[in-house]
């Protein structure tokens, strides 16, 4: 019997999403440029399941069942487009390619473009979970043609994660929508991790010792906060130095690291016009923490409170912290969802907002109590943003006291939180009956002759701000 599914790339995400695979009964060819790598895969863990590795991509082909089903997990961008190359003279006519890897969508668009052009399926599918997740159950997002989801989905959703018995894996849309909302994941992912990160600073500023703040964040882990991000962060408070004594987090480089998405998502969302900037306030967050000259010159030039925070109460500032980081965190949660709805109506993608809350909730690495509420509320209504969701704007409205006091205190004290002030500003904007586009407008008009409409009649207008000063209806050359 030939093999049902095939993976090529035997690193460590190939390689566990092979193991996932074998684990739960399928057939699984498996290949590696490098054979040296599939080799070592088999030895280690052959006796787990039915592989069928091959050192040549030709013996990998023939070794698989049609329509065959292909997975492939290597390194993005030119890593996936040589391993694409090389399989196109080995495929037949509806054969299923899978792109696992971190793609950015547009490559994703092109890709199946061309392989549809060839009478073949293209599936770029996001994966979420790191190497744990892709070994015990990731949560999969693939876009490609609803036809090929029948012979591929039932086998992604074998290997995904489970919440309440379902799988986390569902049909996302056509072309790059998997790739689009894998990516968008990550950029909330990104906002998640600066949310909690000022949330650290802010224990700090308040004095507590790291042992106090692993403790802060494993109780907040049993309420509404109740997600893997918060969960880890415990652990990694707590983790001790062995070479110090003291605790790991504090000699670690403040240099964070990113390989990506997060700015992707904020690129896209700049094409398409759609507000996120708690992401973009994440990514920029880790861009200043690595521009080392930069703060080294600021450091030594600029002045300002120490960072320090005094409360009478500190029992319930540390709740208010909780309230703005659980507030901020729904804000994130909705711009995101707020872009994968702009973007699908700009690609033409029939995107399911709530099935894509529904297979977050398990798997991957932004899971959270709050995408069950996220997923019943999409269920119950059509929404515009999530911010409008009855429980949720509820919740929001309980939390804005705390939230305010929060980003006051961290201003005044002179601890940045990017973040959070962001999220509360998108709050208020999106809440607010005027914005102050109006004198945008007028100026816009003033210097560049941009002409403004009216809330009171019909029509585009100008004023003759360097003659009469006159207000004129204006033609459309303007
Ligand atoms: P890497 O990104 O480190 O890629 C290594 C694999 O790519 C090896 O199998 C390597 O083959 C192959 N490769 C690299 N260049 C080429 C090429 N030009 N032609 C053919 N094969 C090539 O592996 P990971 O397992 O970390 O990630 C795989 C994919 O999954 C990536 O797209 C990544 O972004 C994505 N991903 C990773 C996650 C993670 O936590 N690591 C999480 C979610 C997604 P060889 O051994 O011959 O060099």
């Amino acid at each position: 019997q030939l093999a049902n599914v095939g993976v090529i790339g035997m690193a460590v995400m190939g390689s566990n999403l092979a193991r996932n695979l074998a684990r739960n009964g399928h057939r699984v060819a498996v290949y590696n440029r490098t054979t040296a790598k599939t080799d070592a895969v088999i030895a280690e863990h052959g006796h787990e399941g039915d592989f069928r590795p091959a050192a040549e991509l030709a013996d990998f082909v023939a070794s698989l069942e049609r329509p065959r089903r292909i997975i492939i997990m290597v390194k993005a961008g030119a890593g996936t487009d040589a391993t694409i190359d090389s399989l196109l003279p080995l495929l037949d006519e509806g054969d299923i390619v899978v792109d696992g890897g971190n793609a950015f969508f547009e490559d994703t668009r092109r890709r199946e473009e061309k392989l549809r052009g060839l009478g073949f399926h293209f599936v770029g599918a996001g994966i979420s979970g790191g190497e744990v997740g892709a070994l015990e159950g990731p949560s999969i997002m693939p876009g490609g043609s609803a036809e090929s989801y029948e012979a591929l989905g039932p086998i992604l959703e074998s290997i995904s994660a489970k919440v309440d018995g379902e799988p986390c894996c569902t049909y996302i849309g056509t072309d790059g929508a998997g790739h689009f909302v894998k990516m968008v994941h990550n950029g909330i992912e990104y906002a998640d991790m600066q949310f909690i990160g000022e949330a650290y600073e802010l224990l700090k500023a308040l004095g507590l010792s790291h042992e106090e703040m692993a403790d802060t964040f494993a109780a907040w882990n049993e309420g509404d906060l109740d997600s893997y991000l918060i969960e880890i962060t415990s652990e990694v408070l707590r983790k001790v130095d062995p070479a110090t004594g003291g605790p790991l987090v504090e000699v670690i480089v403040d240099a964070a690291g990113m390989k990506g998405t997060g700015t992707w998502t904020v690129q896209s969302a700049l094409e398409l016009g759609t507000p996120v900037n708690t992401i973009a306030e994440s990514v920029f967050a880790r861009a200043i923490s690595s521009s080392p000259e930069l703060r080294r010159a600021a450091q030594a030039a600029l002045h300002g409170p120490a960072g320090t925070i005094g409360v009478e109460d500190r029992a319930r500032f540390l709740d208010q912290i909780r309230q703005a980081l659980w507030a901020s965190k729904v804000v994130a949660y909705a711009q995101g969802l707020d872009e994968i709805r702009m973007a699908a109506d700009e690609y033409g993608w029939d995107i399911n907002v709530g099935e894509v809350a529904k297979i977050w909730r398990g798997g991957c690495i932004i899971r959270a109590k709050l995408l069950e509420r996220i997923r019943s509320e999409y269920a119950a209504g059509q929404l515009t943003t999530l911010l409008e969701a009855p429980s949720v704007a509820a919740g929001l409205a309980d939390a804005q006291d705390a939230w305010r006091t929060v980003v006051a205190e961290a201003v005044r004290g002179g601890v940045p939180v990017p973040g959070f002030s962001a999220a509360l500003a998108h709050y208020d904007q999106a809440r607010a009956p005027r914005l102050n586009a109006a004198l945008t407008q007028g100026l816009r008009d003033y210097f560049g002759a941009h002409t403004y409409r009216r809330v009171d009649r019909e029509g585009t207008f100008h004023v003759n701000w360097s003659t009469d000063g006159a207000e004129v209806e204006a033609t459309d050359s303007h």
